[in-house]
């Protein structure tokens, strides 16, 4: 069976960690001279494999390989380049180098495929920049919104500026639209972020799907009085009331398992002063979960409650809902092409939901897309202490490339 090259694969995986590197961890923000740095040599790697490159005007690169004169249309595999501050070597850079290793296997083996293969690299994913999450994917799949063309960073330079930097253009950008009949299929090589795989030792992740999520601003309203004269069965305390709200959260998604993960991030005590009964507490809340269904249920759940704790602490409860991220289910054709791509090679294997986002949930939009995942020790992502050892990086890549092989001679 053919195999890709390890200790190329896991050379170029340093090479690109290493730009961007800084003392106590590295980075390569979106649009940073460490980011157009890292593209660049990304692009010579796909140049040295064989395939044509240009840039969208997403600022996303494209590099295609067309052996056949079939006219079938594409299979994409990608990832991004792009980091947070103080991120890793991994998160994203595998599912790149992995893409391009595939492409270059190929090319040292001579063999062609039927379908055209295109390696996408998506700007701006972490949204570090911008504050606009999943940008170039996005821009790929039909699903910009108006702020995505007007945004200013906080230097006060806009979207447009960034783009032309890296080689896109903000005005033609619906031009980086692609369409269900351009491509077959979608693949994405990702470090799963989480500890499942690592803890139970398993060496490849099929993803079911990626999670969607609810975000709500809560706001909890008492009245402000003196904390000394005011008796305790005299108050409307606002942040005794929130604490229940925050713990309702916990357990809406522990206790009752009515979802996978609930979390309150962001707390504002007002007036915030030692001597002042809270008069009112601002929270963010969230909920996420592999179905839309669940979603709901959990948001109509923690609406029950807050009706209740209303009247148990004499407050009112506000909630503003801002926004349902939908869940996107990998396709079901090719998460059996990917799980039996893995058992061909001998490798334990487990389904599980990816509980951060990726580009391939645009992608889904248009195509049928499946993601790969391999073990991040001890779940440690988005830090400089992110690790995937050589022999997962290895064997993630090589499900890649089985299942890009299958896809493309079983797909039409
Ligand atoms: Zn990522």
């Amino acid at each position: 069976m053919l195999s890709i090259n390890a200790q190329r694969l896991n050379d170029t995986l340093q090479s690109l960690g290493r730009i961007g590197e800084t003392q106590g961890g590295m980075q390569r923000i979106a649009f940073s001279p460490a980011d157009v740095e890292g593209r660049e040599f990304v692009k010579s790697l796909m140049t040295e494999a064989g395939m044509s490159v240009r840039v969208d005007a997403a600022g996303n690169v494209i590099a295609r390989k067309v052996d056949s004169e079939v006219g079938l249309p594409a299979i994409g595999m990608g990832s991004h380049t792009d980091t947070v501050p103080k991120g890793g070597k991994y998160d994203g850079a595998l599912g790149v180098l992995g893409a391009i290793e595939c492409v270059q296997t190929l090319k040292d083996a001579g063999m062609t495929t039927r379908h055209p293969i295109e390696v996408l690299v998506y700007t701006n994913e972490e949204g570090t920049q911008f504050r606009r999450w999943l940008y170039g994917s996005r821009a790929m799949a039909g699903l910009m919104e108006d702020d995505d063309l007007t945004c200013v960073d906080e230097l006060g330079v806009s979207i447009g500026e960034r783009l032309k930097d890296i080689g896109g253009d903000v005005s033609r950008i619906s031009e980086a639209v692609r369409t269900p009949d351009e491509f077959s299929a979608y693949l994405e090589l990702h470090i799963e972020q989480g500890p499942v795989l690592h803890q139970t030792g398993i060496a490849i992740g099929d993803v079911t799907a990626i999670t969607g999520r609810i975000g709500m601003n809560v706001s909890v309203r008492g009245f402000a009085n003196h904390a000394g004269t005011t008796p305790m069965g005299h108050r409307r305390d606002a942040l005794m009331a929130a604490t229940h709200v925050i713990q309702s959260v916990n357990r809406i998604a522990t206790d009752e398992e009515m979802c996978r993960v609930g979390t309150v991030g962001m707390v504002e005590v007002s007036p915030n002063a030692e001597n002042v009964i809270p008069g009112r507490v601002d929270i963010s809340v969230e909920f996420r979960d592999e179905t839309t269904e669940r979603i709901r249920q959990a948001a109509d759940r923690f609406r029950e409650i807050c009706q209740r704790l209303c009247q148990h602490w004499d407050v009112t409860i506000d909630i503003e809902e801002i926004g349902l991220a939908s869940p996107a289910p990998m396709h079901d054709e090719i998460r059996a092409f990917i799980r039996d791509s893995a058992r061909k090679l001998g490798f334990s294997l487990s389904s599980l939901p990816s509980g951060a986002g990726h580009d391939a949930q645009s992608m889904a939009e248009i195509t049928r897309a499946g993601m790969i995942f391999v073990p991040s020790v001890n779940g440690i992502s988005h830090s400089p202490h992110e690790y995937t050892s050589p022999e997962d990086c290895t064997n993630g890549v090589n499900v890649l490339l089985q299942t890009l092989l299958t896809l493309d001679s079983n797909l039409d």
